[in-house]
């Protein structure tokens, strides 16, 4: 009798494993307004085991990753990555892929993720991905917009290519719109942290029209629930500050995503022994996203 119930609690247990797992790699993206939810992943927040207030200052509305860049909202001189670096010079930054001049540049942290990718792309086949422009700076911006023209480019200071943030991703085979590499990342940069950030779509939020090449980072989790809910740049932005705080769950990891506005940097909760980031929205208000 006794060998019976183990080997039904031997059953079980497979059962629950195996279905764990499948719900694992389908990649669902779970997003709830954090009252309702897995409290307890977070439940240290807010409590003394917080630190209140770590130093983070009005700057900080300029910096990260989840800076909003618009007709309306232009770059500030402090929030260019300053790890931007010449790929042509640094050959460990782009295997995989080619670049179309010697002069492109970008964040190194970005090419890294890129290079993440691309290396993700390959598995599935798609392998002729090259980078046509990467960080432009302010001079080299408005000299392109001079030649190009108010249809064809963005002033100096309105472009997120005058960040490092963002670049332009080609393929060698045909035009992005009809090739696999253009299909592939419009389906799947979002699993990397990237997002296409004029999408077809979205022409009348964004202002821009469609651009299949242009691709942003903006991070995990941050680029799934974008891909989840069908946001925007802009949409996101927005809804964060509607919800103010959401937890997320996706590949099996939990997140915690916070809005803070100027006015209440006081109260900014940041965990002791949590890995977390913290981003601008380069408007008025502050993310901050802790890891589980
Ligand atoms: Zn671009």
């Amino acid at each position: 009798m006794k060998k019976w119930g183990f080997l039904l609690l031997c059953i079980v247990g497979l059962a629950y494993v195996v279905v764990n797992k499948a719900s694992f790699f389908q990649e669902k993206v779970k997003i709830q307004s954090y009252d309702q939810t897995a409290k307890k992943n977070f439940e240290d927040i807010g409590t003394s085991a917080t630190i209140q207030n770590t130093g983070i200052s009005r700057e900080q509305v300029f910096q990260g990753n989840l800076l909003l860049v618009n007709q309306e909202y232009p770059v500030h001189q402090e929030s260019i990555k300053s790890d931007v670096v010449n790929l042509f010079e640094h050959k460990e930054l782009t295997a995989g892929f080619s670049l179309l001049e010697s002069d492109i540049y970008l964040s190194r942290d970005i090419a890294e993720k890129f290079s993440d990718m691309i290396a993700g792309a390959k598995e599935a086949g798609v392998t002729h991905f090259s980078i046509n422009s990467g960080f432009r700076a302010f001079d080299e911006q408005d000299q392109l917009y001079q030649e190009m023209g108010p249809d064809y480019s963005l002033p100096a200071g309105f472009s997120e290519h005058n960040l490092g943030l963002s670049l332009d991703v080609g393929s060698t085979l045909m035009k992005m719109n009809q090739a696999p590499e253009g299909k592939w990342i419009e389906k799947n940069a979002w699993a990397y942290g990237f997002i296409l950030r004029y999408p077809q779509d979205k022409t009348a939020i964004t202002g821009i029209q469609y651009e299949p090449w242009h691709i942003r980072y903006v991070g995990l989790p941050h680029s799934a629930i974008m891909h989840e809910k069908n946001f925007a740049l802009e949409e996101y932005l927005d809804y964060l500050k509607r919800e103010k705080s959401i937890s997320v769950n996706f590949n099996g990891k939990s997140y915690l995503v916070s809005y803070y506005p100027l006015s209440q940097l006081k109260d900014i909760k940041i965990p002791k022994d949590r890995h977390y980031e913290v981003s601008g929205d380069n408007m008025d208000g502050i993310i901050v996203t802790v890891f589980e």
